[in-house]
Order: C-alpha cells, then sequence, then structure tokens
C-alpha cells in the first residue's frame, strides 16, 4: 500500500451572503492541501499506479505532458518519494532555462524526454510506446494526466471521505478521469457537475463515459453532465475578468485557485448560483484539485503576478 500522504484532506466549509440569498449550503474538499508538491487530485491518480507498477517490480514510471504539466510535477515528486525512478515524455523542444515546473521534475531525480509535437500525438499508439519502454525497461507506462482505471479508481476516494449528505459535487475537467472516479462513487440522487477547462468540451462526455464503463458500472444513468461554458479561450488562456474573480475569491476565503482548472470551475458555479441554476436547499460541494504549482510557470510566461497584494 502506497501511503505516502495522508488523507482525508479537509472538507471546508465556505460563508457568504450570495449562499444566505441563494439558500444553498457550499462545501470544498481541499485536495489542494494533501500535499505541497504532489497535490490534488494528480496524487489521487498516481496512487493506485504506483501501486501497480510496484506489484509488478517495475523500477521506474513513464509518462507524458505539457512543460507545465501539473502531472509530470506531480509523478516526479511522488516517484521521488517511493524511491521509484521517472521518466517524462515531453511535450516540444527542450527550452532553456527550465521552467519551474520541468526544473523541479528534474531536481527530483525525472529523466526529461522531449519529443515534437507532432511526435507526442502518438502517445497512444502501441509502437509508439513500445519503443520508448524498449528505450526505459522496467518501466511501468502511465498514460498523460494518469487517465487510466486506475486513475479513476484513487478518484473515488474524493467522494468515499466526504462523510456528509450532499447533493452536487463539481470538478474541473482535462481529461475527464477525476470526473468519472466522482460519478463512479455516488450515491444515488446526488450528481457530479464537470467544468471544462478546454474549449469544445463535449467530447468529455464520451471520455467519461468510456472511464465509467471500463469500471464495470452501466452508463445508462447519467450521474455526471459537463459544462462546456467556462474555458475562457480554452486550455491555459486566461481573461482579466478571470484573473479578477480569483483576486477577489482569495479576499473573501483566503485561499488561492489556480487559473488553467479551478478558477474556471468556481467562477463556473458562481455564474450557474447566480442564475437559479441550483434549487433552494441544495448542498453543494466543490473539489479543489490542486494545480498550484502551476501558478508560477503562467506568472513567468505572461509576465504577471496573480495574487499581487
Ligand atoms: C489535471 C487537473 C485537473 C483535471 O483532471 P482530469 O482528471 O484530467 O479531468 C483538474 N484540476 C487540476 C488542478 C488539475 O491539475
Amino acid at each position: 500500500m502506497v501511503d505516502i500522504i495522508a488523507t482525508p484532506s479537509p472538507l471546508q466549509e465556505l460563508k457568504s451572503p450570495l449562499f444566505e440569498r441563494k439558500g444553498l449550503s457550499v462545501w470544498v474538499k481541499r485536495d489542494d492541501l494533501l500535499h505541497p508538491v504532489v497535490s490534488g487530485n494528480k496524487w489521487r491518480k498516481l496512487k493506485y499506479n504506483i501501486q501497480e507498477a510496484q506489484g509488478r517490480a517495475c523500477s521506474r514510471i513513464l509518462t507524458f505532458g505539457g512543460a507545465y504539466s501539473n502531472h509530470l510535477h506531480a509523478t516526479a515528486g511522488a516517484c521521488a518519494k517511493v524511491g521509484l525512478s521517472s521518466v517524462a515524455v515531453v511535450r516540444g523542444e527542450e527550452t532553456l532555462p527550465l521552467n519551474s515546473t520541468l526544473r523541479f521534475a528534474a531536481e527530483q531525480g525525472m529523466h526529461l524526454h522531449y519529443v515534437s509535437r507532432s511526435d507526442y500525438r502518438m502517445r497512444y499508439e502501441e509502437s509508439f510506446q513500445q519503443a520508448l519502454l524498449d528505450e526505459y525497461p522496467g518501466s511501468y507506462l502511465v498514460p498523460e494526466g494518469g487517465a487510466n482505471a486506475d486513475g479513476v479508481r484513487g478518484c473515488k476516494e474524493i467522494v468515499e471521505e466526504v462523510s456528509m449528505p450532499f447533493d452536487k459535487i463539481a470538478v474541473a475537467c482535462g481529461t475527464g478521469t477525476t470526473l468519472a472516479g466522482i460519478a463512479l462513487a455516488l450515491n444515488p440522487g446526488q450528481q457530479a457537475l464537470g467544468f471544462s477547462a478546454l474549449k469544445n468540451g463535449a467530447f468529455l462526455d464520451d471520455e467519461v463515459a468510456a472511464l465509467v464503463a471500463s469500471e464495470g458500472l452501466s452508463t445508462t444513468q447519467r450521474n455526471w453532465n459537463i459544462q462546456t461554458n467556462y474555458h475562457f479561450g480554452g486550455y491555459a488562456r486566461v481573461t482579466p475578468e478571470l484573473i479578477a474573480f480569483m483576486q477577489q475569491f482569495y479576499k473573501e476565503h483566503g485561499f488561492k485557485l489556480d487559473p488553467v482548472y479551478t478558477a474556471k470551475m468556481f467562477y463556473g458555479v458562481w455564474d450557474m448560483m447566480g442564475n437559479d441554476a441550483f434549487a433552494r436547499g441544495t448542498t453543494l460541494v466543490l473539489v479543489h484539485t490542486g494545480g498550484l504549482q502551476g501558478l508560477k510557470g503562467m506568472e513567468e510566461r505572461l509576465g504577471l503576478n496573480f495574487y499581487a497584494e
């Protein structure tokens, strides 16, 4: 059992005049507090993958991601903690100096294997994967974002840790793996809301259905839906409105959101509350999936400071 990180993560109630006006009870599942390095849903998705790698006596994890990837950051940190080596297949050419995400990964001992953007598109092809496994023997392959059945399994525990009754649970989506795990763990009558961090997020509905089905459950009873209108221009794009929301949220509630995922979900929920999308008396749980390591990278890239005092 890989228990390098203590769970459960805290469940925190938020207070706001808006919730009172709308008759809502709002809680945040603080997976961002799980660990400073291996934070949020990336740990949930890695846990059983690491256990599987150890069970198969693999000496390293080989995985995939972009240069600012929360998944690469978490994989590097988790592997270092459990004594596994790690290899990252990184999309695009090497850029020096390394950005803060890759610098951290390299410091943890992760080997960075760069591939062109066109080669990266072959990451799900067996021949491409086999060539990598030949180059790095003894590797256990984890797909980009930890998007496999073991990743789904770990994410069920987000819901299993919430002991109080609730009606709806909201989470930001990239691959939909976290949403699939959450949906699988819900009780009858509960519903999961996914918020796509990508433009054209409608495809996520099928991805989630496939991941749910891979766990052997029927997908005829869809207990989730995907909100596709809160992508703010697409993956890793931000707007002044989103940044203003993050700053206002921090002032009111005292903790930070990341601009790629969680800020878009929280913004979306606030917008839906404003539009009376939730009946009075609804209890909502919002999952803070972490991702705060990515703040630094985005600040470097955009030359701005999200949380300047
Ligand atoms: C990766 C990530 C997500 C998306 O998770 P999926 O399982 O790929 O949908 C959401 N929030 C944060 C902070 C992430 O890093």
